[in-house]
């Protein structure tokens, strides 16, 4: 649709770029979107009120697009009756506006914010700023109802405007997003404004038809002064007044009598952007005389360019019609008068005086009948005879020109058509065969580069891997940017059943109280910031898939990095350690292991004795998503080393079952090792319990401190901090583990939207959950998690207290920061300062919260 869009307005540009061949302005033709989606309206042109933050800057609220953070949030709630929030476009010059489409934020399903109602403003010089109001008056606009549908409304009245505002409305308390486009074409008769007696009432047969410019954006006092109305707006009124097509009869129509004009004209002067070079006027009257209304007389018109009106005017007298009673455009020649400003007194033929558009032909532009809008009445180009008219010898002698460009357009366009839709056949195919290609190759394609891993002579490359081992490129086509985050979520917008339900609740968030999750958000009144992510919540069961941290191009590019394959008939099962999403973890005996791993690593044992690791194994029925995450796994890991960072010291993924060996941790993980624990004390003493001192609690949380500190020095974002993905080893040692997914065991830690992601929601940050950031700063959140549940010995979840929707709820409550948000408690165990630096990592705004540095740092001065 899109491009189709875009198609539209290249070939708009053509047409201007061809011939200049224009007519006056048709609303049903005029609606080519005008380039907040497609790119044609700059960054710079498109400002707002206030932004929420620098991700959802005013630029990012371009319909259809996933930039940023998904589209332009203002800074604080829409408030009823408040209209201070608007996001503004710019558009350099007068454009004729027909069209609008909303849509909110989406970001890929993590947002859910989007404007119900909203309304236009609009200005021609950026300093006189108008209510757009609909025909019957009412200025509101129905928006959206959910986040991610384009929801177009037709402008009627249309806008002629440089500068358009959308200002979100809302009738109670609300967290608004909005993505927008505009549609129309350029404003080509340059008219910015026209100056006219105010339009009167007509008694017809005692019934009133009203003949005022009920559209008029000016001021309307005796007069019309400063605006632009009915005459403008490209709708012709029909051959009969009195019919009523839209709000009243005569509605179309500006009507005067000629008993309100002693003088016998009706003056009209309009006001235009620039001097410009008049070749006609074109005037779309009523003749419908057996009513007493005719087309003008006669019309003398006065120029102006600088200051004052030329001497000269220019008259002109079409021949009247007392046969043909249709309505008509009566085309005016100007006569190439240069002019900013026209001055004309139309002299009444009959009692009454009607007109419905006026339209000024100027410069290199032609009136072109081919383009011209449909006339409702079909009546005659003008009421006098062609051979008689100067106008249409205007016309004539530029026919054979006009047909020939058309004629030559026409064939442009036609090849044009042709090619493009060509091209997008051709690019189908070529999408479609290469997609089913990297369907088959994604297996081993997606995560072994030929940098990842060096083989040495006596383990040569696996033969069961295919040639992309060499390319780089094919890892970044399939995982732009953590795509893996995204997937699920526009797997939901696609389930039937979730844009069921989410439009259902966004119309009635009141009335969801039957949904429990949502219930207590409703009962205030006030749409949760993530509604729809509560209402469509679902049990978490085991065996999720999990979003998997994005890679960094810092750690894709390592060159260094060294991770060999080992000959599995070397190790020796020896007790199954835990399962995870992958398959189970072992502990083996390694043969020789020291020959295969990096130098800088040695175990604690004499040389050729038979070493104790982890062996985490992919399990046999893995699908070829599971098998790209697990070496996704290993990718990362073979690149990170760091005291507190679990070693990967080598893999068998020559042959199935894929292996990665790491080193074993003698405790297995932190929260189960904290849960087996009791703090020391009278308590422990009695139950005979294994104790942890409070030194050791803080040890081990410095090192989880040390190896997140490295971490973000590589600017790598781990997602998943907890103590579930710490494991132990001898004397309280601590290494972090877990690069990419969650397991069974801990599902309980997990979130499930729509039964596609999970997502640990107690430990992620108000940000990650929101807008789907995760940065270091979001990794300090979990950190500050992690230390609380260390404090705690793991002895309950996170926010026990709180179902997953309330925790959701929390986390908008973070965002709202109005001192409702729920913060972990202070651990029985825990030291102010220490509480102190858990509280510092859940601050709102993440520039606040503190480097993985400084919490090590503190950490350490908290022992002292
Ligand atoms: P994972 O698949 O990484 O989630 O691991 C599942 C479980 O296996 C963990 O919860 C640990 O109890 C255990 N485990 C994993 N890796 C190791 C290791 N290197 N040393 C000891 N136990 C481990």
């Amino acid at each position: 649709m899109q491009r189709l869009w875009d198609t539209h307005f290249q070939l708009l540009i053509l047409l201007y770029l061809l011939g200049d061949v224009i007519s006056q302005v048709n609303p049903g033709v005029c609606r080519y979107p005008l380039g907040m989606s497609g790119g044609q309206i700059h960054d710079e042109d498109i400002s707002a009120s206030s932004q929420w933050s620098e991700s959802t800057a005013a630029r990012y609220g371009r319909l259809d697009s996933e930039e940023g953070d998904g589209a332009w949030c203002p800074e604080i709630t829409v408030e009823p009756d408040s209209l201070k929030e608007f996001l503004q476009i710019d558009l350099r010059s007068l454009y004729f506006i027909t069209l609008v489409g909303t849509q909110g934020r989406h970001a890929g399903g993590i947002g859910n914010e989007f404007t119900q109602m909203y309304k236009i403003k609009y200005s021609r010089d950026g300093s006189r700023w108008i209510s757009w109001r609909n025909r019957q008056g009412n200025e509101v606009i129905d928006g959206n109802r959910n986040a991610y549908d384009i929801v177009l409304k037709d402008l009627e009245p249309p806008i002629i405007a440089r500068f358009v505002r959308f200002m979100p409305v809302s009738d109670h308390s609300m967290n608004v997003c909005m993505r927008v486009e505009l549609y129309g074409c350029e404003w080509l008769d340059g008219l910015v404004s026209y100056n006219a007696p105010a339009g009167e009432q007509m008694n017809l047969d005692g019934e009133p038809v009203q003949l005022s410019d009920s559209v008029y954006d000016g001021a309307v006092i005796h007069s019309m002064t400063e605006g632009l109305g009915q005459l403008t707006d490209g709708l012709c009124g029909p051959d009969d007044f009195t019919h009523r097509n839209y709000v009243w009869p005569g509605y179309e129509w500006v009507g005067w009598t000629n008993e309100s004009f002693p003088s016998g004209y009706v003056e009209i002067m309009f006001e235009f952007d620039r001097v410009r070079n008049f070749t006609t006027m074109k005037v779309h009257c009523n003749n419908m005389f057996t009513r007493h209304v005719k087309a003008f007389r006669q019309v003398v018109c006065y120029f102006r360019s600088d200051v004052h009106w030329e001497a000269t005017p220019l008259s002109f007298s079409p021949l009247m019609d007392d046969v043909d009673p249709r309505a008509r455009y009566v085309t005016v020649s100007l006569a190439n008068h240069m002019a900013s400003a026209i001055k004309c007194q139309f002299y009444f033929a009959d009692t009454w005086m009607m007109f419905s558009e006026i339209t000024f032909q100027s410069d290199t532009a032609m009136y072109n009948t081919t383009l011209a809008p449909p006339k409702t009445g079909g009546g005659p180009p003008t009421s006098t005879d062609p051979g008689d008219d100067p106008t249409h010898k205007v016309d004539d002698s530029n026919t054979r020109i006009l047909i020939g460009c058309l004629v030559a357009i026409i064939f442009i366009l036609v090849a044009i058509i042709i090619i493009i839709l060509w091209r997008q056949v051709w690019q189908k195919m070529l999408e479609k065969a290469s997609r089913r290609m990297l369907d088959d190759e994604l297996t081993a394609s997606l995560s072994i580069q030929s940098e990842t891993f060096t083989y040495t002579n006596t383990n040569p490359p696996c033969s069961t891997v295919p040639s992309e081992l060499e390319s780089s490129s094919t890892y970044e086509r399939i995982f732009p940017l953590g795509p893996d985050y995204q997937e699920p979520s526009r797997l939901i917008r696609k389930l039937p059943e979730f844009t069921e339900e989410a439009s259902l609740a966004s119309t009635a968030v009141a009335a969801t109280a039957t949904k429990a999750p949502v219930a207590t958000v409703a009962q205030d009144g006030v749409p949760h910031y993530a509604e729809a992510d509560i209402v469509y919540l679902q049990g978490v069961t085991g065996g999720n898939t999990y979003a998997v941290p994005a890679l960094t191009m810092d750690l894709l590019s390592g060159k260094d990095v060294a991770v060999e394959e080992f000959p599995r008939k070397l190790l020796t099962f020896k007790e199954k350690l835990g399962e995870g999403q992958f398959g189970e973890v072992h502990l083996c005996e390694a043969e020789d292991m020291q020959g295969f791993i990096d130098k800088d690593f040695s175990f604690d044992i004499s040389d050729n004795q038979p070493v104790l690791v982890a062996v985490k194994m992919l399990r046999a029925d893995a699908n070829k998503n599971a098998r790209n995450d697990f070496l996704k796994e290993i990718k990362i890991m073979s690149r990170l080393k760091d005291p507190n960072i679990v070693r990967l010291l080598a893999v068998c993924i020559c042959s199935d079952p894929f292996c990665m060996i790491t080193e074993y941790m003698e405790n297995g993980d932190l929260n189960q090792f904290l849960c087996r624990h009791e703090p020391e004390g009278q308590l422990a003493l009695i139950s005979k319990a294994p104790t942890v001192s409070y030194s050791n609690l803080c040890y081990m949380a410095t090192q989880i401190a040390s190896g997140m500190r490295y971490l973000s020095s590589l600017n790598f974002v781990h997602r998943d901090l907890a103590t579930r993905n710490c494991l132990v080893g001898k004397s309280c040692t601590i290494k972090i583990a877990d690069f990419g997914m969650s397991r069974n065991l801990y599902s309980g830690d997990y979130y499930r939207i729509q039964g596609r992601a999970v997502l640990p929601i107690r430990w992620m940050s108000w940000e990650s959950i929101l807008l789907g950031k995760f940065t270091t700063a979001s990794d300090v959140w979990a950190f500050g998690v992690t230390l609380w549940e260390t404090l705690t010995f793991c002895k309950e979840q996170p926010y026990s207290q709180l179902t997953d929707e309330q925790v959701i709820e929390n986390t908008g409550e973070f965002f709202r920061d109005q001192k409702r948000q729920i913060y972990l408690p202070q651990p029985a165990l825990c030291p102010d300062s220490v509480y102190k630096i858990m509280m510092s990592c859940w601050r709102r705004n993440a520039k606040e919260r503190p480097s993985f540095q400084q919490i090590h740092h503190a950490l350490l001065q908290s022992q002292d």
